[in-house]
């Protein structure tokens, strides 16, 4: 963070400010109540396996129809899209973790219509060289500040072992192949017979989540579900 950004989150706290717009904010949510009307919520129709946003409601959208899949369904808050875009961005990022908080205000809805309950929360882990980089897991921090809510716990049940290549360009059995043997679970008594929540940023074709799923469910859980802030809606998403 740079020495001016430093002072402007001094004399500007972010509770006051909007995270979207930057500008004084007087609501409840640390979004401004104009900025919060333009964000593109993910509650219309929707694909009740993977939750994305699709024309009509629909159990299985064209790309889940003879899928293979470990994760047992998956729903956001967010389309990924427009401001939500530049959220994750930042968050992701520019170090503005503090953006944690507004994404888990966003999931709460989302958790209690469609999720109910977990026995812990899971993460997509990251490699020590990774977070050595960052300096964080932007997973984990959702993860975290989502169990503070709901008072599920975070359970760090998985490992990075692998590096991975860059994944853009691959389409899903290229980056599936690419994730093969990338993650472990560690800690299987934690896994075994549970339905876990795995909560992440985005999804956009769900390899990552997929790959970490399939070792979950090898591991013996029992479901596995994923929360993230923002999906890749099926019309802007062709299934590459
Ligand atoms: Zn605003
Ligand atoms: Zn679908």
């Amino acid at each position: 963070m740079s020495i001016l950004q430093r002072i402007r989150e001094i004399f500007y706290p972010r509770n006051l400010t909007c995270s979207v717009c930057k500008r004084e904010n007087f609501s409840l949510s640390s979004v401004c109540d104009e900025c919060m009307a333009k964000l593109p919520f993910n509650d219309k129709s929707i694909c009740g396996n993977c939750g994305r946003a699709t024309a009509y409601s629909t159990e299985y959208c064209d790309y889940c129809k003879n899928r293979q899949t470990s994760v047992d369904f998956s729903r956001s808050a967010f389309e990924y899209a427009d401001a939500v875009k530049n959220l994750v961005r930042r968050f992701k990022y520019d170090g503005e973790k503090y953006l944690a908080e507004f994404f888990v205000e966003m999931l709460k809805p989302v958790f209690l219509k469609h999720i109910g309950y977990a026995d812990a929360i899971v993460f997509v882990p990251s490699t020590k060289r990774k977070i050595r980089q960052r300096g964080y897991n932007q997973g984990e921090i959702l993860a975290k500040e989502f169990s503070s809510f709901c008072k599920i716990p975070v359970v760090k049940v998985l490992e990075k072992v692998k590096e991975t290549e860059s994944q853009v360009g691959l389409n899903l059995k290229e980056r599936m192949k690419n994730l093969k043997g990338s993650f472990k679970v560690t800690e299987r008594s934690q896994v075994k017979g549970k339905r876990l929540l795995l909560i992440d940023d985005v999804l956009t074709t769900g390899s990552t989540v997929e790959t970490v799923a399939e070792q979950l469910k090898k591991a013996g859980a029992r479901e596995v579900i994923v929360l993230t802030v923002a999906s890749v809606s099926f019309s802007r998403f062709n299934g590459e």
